[in-house]
């Protein structure tokens, strides 16, 4: 279920991905939220950043395990002006993230829409459940064509 607070989470996240527009990157922002708390922010490095694989969802939850201190983030919630990609969705799953708010679909690299869709996997025993995925604006989303 969408809550109240993911619209002015999502504003963030937009934020975050004019940062990295202005910086000559894909325009992606992402952010990690537990508790009603921020816990980690991040724009997308790529491709004018020095790391390969710098995509905002994954600096987000690479920080948000370091400021946490913790291994997994069974109670976070991340956001994201994208569909997470598979390298991404495999981030989330690796860290058991329980809810996903995601914006505009990714095409045939996204971890949702695409024949990858490992956000949603439920037959990898060490991941858990699926977290909840909300597409943002609320109700769209799903298919690569509405990118
Ligand atoms: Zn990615």
């Amino acid at each position: 279920m969408p809550g109240h607070e993911d619209a002015s989470w999502m504003l963030r996240c937009e934020e975050l991905a004019r940062q990295a527009a202005a910086a000559g990157n894909t325009p992606v922002g992402a952010l990690i939220v537990l508790e009603g708390l921020l816990l980690a922010e991040a724009a997308e490095q790529v491709p004018n950043g020095e790391r390969r694989f710098a995509h905002a969802e994954l600096l987000a939850v690479e920080a948000a395990l370091r400021v946490a201190g913790l291994r997994y983030l069974e109670s976070a919630t991340l956001y994201s002006t994208a569909e997470p990609c598979i390298l991404c969705g495999f981030a989330i799953r690796e860290t058991r993230i329980g809810r996903v708010v995601v914006g505009r679909p990714s095409g045939d690299t996204g971890s949702l829409s695409s024949r990858f869709p490992i956000l949603v996997a439920d037959d990898v025993s060490r991941w858990g459940p699926a977290p909840e995925v909300v597409w943002w604006p609320q109700g769209r989303g799903g298919t690569a064509s509405q990118a």
